[in-house]
């Protein structure tokens, strides 16, 4: 029952986790939600060294490093404890965003970013992947109305974009894209959907 949230910038992940997490909770489920970078202590402080500092302050291999060594804790401390108790993990972002952000996006070999995957993640990949998926334009739009600062340029996020879409291609099984310039309402009945269907409930 490990469901990750995922896609570029302005499609509203964390306000639908948000809502998922409350309708599984009025549905008497256990549930834990928590984001990427970040989600333990050490990945959170990992996450400012990340986030907060100036942009190309990392080689981009240490970056994709960085990321890893956060989720390494993350899965240890919070990730996998709460799966093995039964509840639900929600999480903002995953390996998905590495793959496309340090790898689409930044140009790191994804072999190598697919190599830590497999050893760093091993058998707690997500159930369900949602992919909320926006044209670049739009995405952008909405970060700027949340006055979220964007450093990396158009081409990049357009790469990104490109790079969500391909990972949905190549695991059709665990990930689902969903329109994400849709109202909030039905995109969050998209998510329930996709839940149901997926985990049976
Ligand atoms: O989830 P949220 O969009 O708030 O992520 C915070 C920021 O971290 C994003 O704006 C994104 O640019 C950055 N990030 C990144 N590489 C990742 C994950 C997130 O550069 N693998």
């Amino acid at each position: 029952k490990f469901v990750t949230f995922e896609g570029g910038e302005g499609g509203g992940k964390s306000t639908q986790l948000r809502l998922l997490a409350d309708a599984l909770r009025r549905g008497g489920e256990p549930v834990v939600t928590t984001r990427e970078p970040g989600g333990a202590p050490g990945a959170e402080e990992i996450r400012r060294l990340l986030v907060e500092g100036e942009p190309g302050r990392w080689p981009p291999d240490a970056e994709a490093l960085l990321h890893f060594a956060a989720r390494a804790e993350h899965l240890a401390k919070v990730i996998r404890p709460a799966l093995d108790a039964g509840q639900w993990v929600l999480c903002d972002r995953f390996a998905d965003s590495t793959l496309a952000y340090q790898g689409y996006g930044q140009g790191q070999d994804l072999s190598w970013l697919q190599q830590l995957r497999s050893q760093i993640v091993g058998k707690t990949e997500p159930g369900l992947t949602l992919i909320l998926d926006l044209p670049v334009e739009v995405g952008l739009g909405r970060a700027r109305e949340q006055q979220r600062y964007e450093r990396m340029g158009r081409a990049f996020h357009e790469r990104l974009h490109a790079g969500f879409l391909a990972i949905a291609q190549a695991e059709p099984e665990r990930c689902f894209v969903i329109d994400a310039t849709r109202p909030i309402d039905a995109v969050s009945a998209d998510v329930r959907l996709a839940v149901a269907k997926r985990f049976r409930v």
